[in-house]
C-alpha cells in the first residue's frame, strides 16, 4: 500500500468518478425532507395570489379622516362579495381579499366602530395592503434542481402549490463493522473487548447525508462471514461501508473477501492521517467504501471521500460543504501525510477561523465532540502558521 498512497484530492476524484446520480422519484413534500430537488420548479401563479390585507382593520377607500358606514365583512377565505362605494368601509382580517372598490386598510388598533359605523384616520392608498406577485411572479425560477431540501425550501414549494416534488433517490447503505473484539454497547465486556461505536457512527453519518440504512451487521474476523456479510450488503444497498480489517494483519479479511466477490479496487490508501488505511472499490454498481476500524478514522474517512459519494448519488453536489478558513494557532506539518484536523469554528472580523478541539492523535475518539470542521493541513515540512488559510470541510 505505502508506495501507491494517493492524495485525499484524487481520493476524492476516484470516489466521485465512479458515482452515478440514483434514478430520480416523485415524492410527497412530507417525505422530501432531506432529499435532493431533480427538477427547476417554478411559480405557477403570483404569490400572493390575490391583493389582501396585512393587518386586521377595515378596508376603505384611501383619502382624508372620515367617518363611514360599514357595510360588510372579507375574512381569510370568505371574501366580501359586493364592491366598496366612496363612504363605506368592510371588516378585514389579515390575509383577506382586499374588496373591489378599496384600495387601503386601516388597522382596528386605528379605528373606532359604533353603531354600523366607523372612525378612521387618514390613509394612503396602498397602506397595509398586500400585493398579488409581491412574493414571486407568476413563472419566476422557486427552487432549482440539485438544491437540498430543507423546511424553507418545503415551505416554498408548499406555497405553491405543489403536492410532490421529482428528487433523487436515497442512497441505500449497508454498514458493517468486522473486529472479534466488539461488543454491541450495553452488553457486557469481557478482557480485551471495546465496545462498538463504528456500527452508531457510519448509520448516523450516513442518515445524516440523506441515506437509508438499509443493513447493520457486525462480522467476526473470519474469511467466510467477511465475505458473506459482504455478499449481503452489495445485493441490499448502494453503497456498503464496512469498518475494520481492512489492513494487512492475519485477521484482516476485507479485502481479500470483496476481490473473491468481484469488487474492483479503484484505490487502497490514502495519504492521509487520520486515515491512511482507507480501500474504496466497485462491484457492478455497488461502491464499496473500507473504513479503518479506528473510530476517528472511520468518522473522518467518511466525511471526506464516503458523504461526498452519497450526496453526488442522491443528486446534490458533493462539495457542498467544502470551504477556507484560517488557522487560529500554527499546525505542525506531516512530511508524508494530509492531516484533517477536527476544529471548531469562530467567525471573526476577517473572517472564519478553526481552532483544534484538542489533542489529535488517532485514538482520541472525543476530539470528535464539539468538532464543526476538518481542517485538512496538506503534507510538507515545518509548520503552517496560525493565520494560514486551509481547506475545510463541514462537519456534524
Ligand atoms: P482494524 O482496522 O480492524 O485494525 O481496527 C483498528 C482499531 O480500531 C482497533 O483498535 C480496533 O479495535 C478498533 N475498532 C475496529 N472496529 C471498531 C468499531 N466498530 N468500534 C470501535 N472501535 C473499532
Ligand atoms: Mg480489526
Amino acid at each position: 500500500m505505502a508506495s501507491t498512497l494517493i492524495s485525499v484530492a484524487e481520493a476524492r476524484e476516484r470516489v466521485l468518478a465512479a458515482v452515478s446520480p440514483l434514478p430520480v422519484e416523485e415524492v410527497p413534500l412530507d417525505r422530501a425532507l432531506g432529499r435532493v430537488l431533480a427538477e427547476d420548479v417554478a411559480a405557477s401563479g403570483d404569490l400572493p395570489s390575490f391583493d389582501s390585507s396585512a393587518m386586521d382593520g377595515f378596508a376603505v377607500v384611501a383619502g382624508g379622516e372620515a367617518e363611514l358606514r360599514v357595510v360588510g365583512e372579507s375574512r381569510a377565505g370568505t371574501p366580501f362579495a359586493g364592491a366598496l362605494r366612496p363612504g363605506t368601509a368592510v371588516r378585514i382580517s389579515t390575509g383577506a381579499v382586499i374588496p373591489r372598490g378599496a384600495d387601503a386598510v386601516v388597522p382596528v388598533e386605528r379605528a373606532r366602530e359604533r353603531d354600523g359605523r366607523v372612525a378612521v384616520p387618514a390613509v394612503a392608498p396602498g397602506e397595509n395592503v398586500r400585493r398579488a406577485g409581491e412574493d414571486v411572479r407568476a413563472g419566476e425560477l422557486l427552487v432549482r434542481a440539485g438544491a437540498p431540501l430543507g423546511p424553507p425550501e418545503l415551505a416554498v414549494l408548499a406555497a405553491a402549490g405543489r403536492a410532490t416534488v421529482r428528487c433523487g433517490a436515497r442512497p441505500r447503505v449497508a454498514v458493517l463493522v468486522t473486529g472479534d473484539e466488539l461488543v454491541a454497547p450495553g452488553e457486557p465486556l469481557g478482557p480485551g473487548q471495546i465496545r462498538d461505536s463504528n456500527a452508531v457512527a457510519l448509520a448516523a453519518l450516513a442518515q445524516a447525508a440523506g441515506a437509508n440504512v438499509v443493513r447493520r451487521e457486525r462480522v467476526r474476523d473470519r474469511p467466510a462471514d467477511t465475505r458473506r456479510a459482504l455478499e449481503r450488503g452489495l445485493d441490499a444497498a448502494d453503497v456498503v461501508c464496512v469498518s475494520g480489517g481492512v489492513s494487512v494483519g492475519p485477521h484482516d479479511h476485507v479485502r481479500p473477501a470483496l476481490a473473491e466477490l468481484g469488487a474492483r479496487e479503484l484505490f487502497w490508501g490514502v495519504r492521509l492521517k487520520p486515515g491512511k488505511p482507507v480501500w474504496f472499490g466497485a462491484a457492478g454498481r455497488t461502491l464499496v467504501f473500507g473504513l479503518p476500524g479506528n473510530p476517528v478514522s472511520a468518522m473522518v474517512t467518511f466525511h471526506l471521500l464516503a458523504r461526498p459519494a452519497l450526496r453526488a448519488l442522491a443528486g446534490a453536489d458533493p462539495a457542498d460543504r467544502r470551504t477556507t478558513a484560517r488557522l487560529d494557532s500554527s499546525v505542525r506539518r506531516n512530511p508524508a501525510r494530509d492531516q484533517a484536523i477536527r476544529c471548531r469554528l469562530e467567525l471573526r472580523d476577517d473572517g472564519w477561523h478553526v481552532r483544534p478541539t484538542k489533542a489529535q492523535e488517532s485514538h482520541i475518539l472525543s476530539s470528535m465532540l464539539d468538532a464543526q470542521a476538518l481542517a485538512l493541513v496538506p503534507a510538507g515540512e515545518g509548520e503552517l502558521a496560525a493565520g494560514e488559510r486551509v481547506e475545510i470541510q463541514l462537519v456534524g
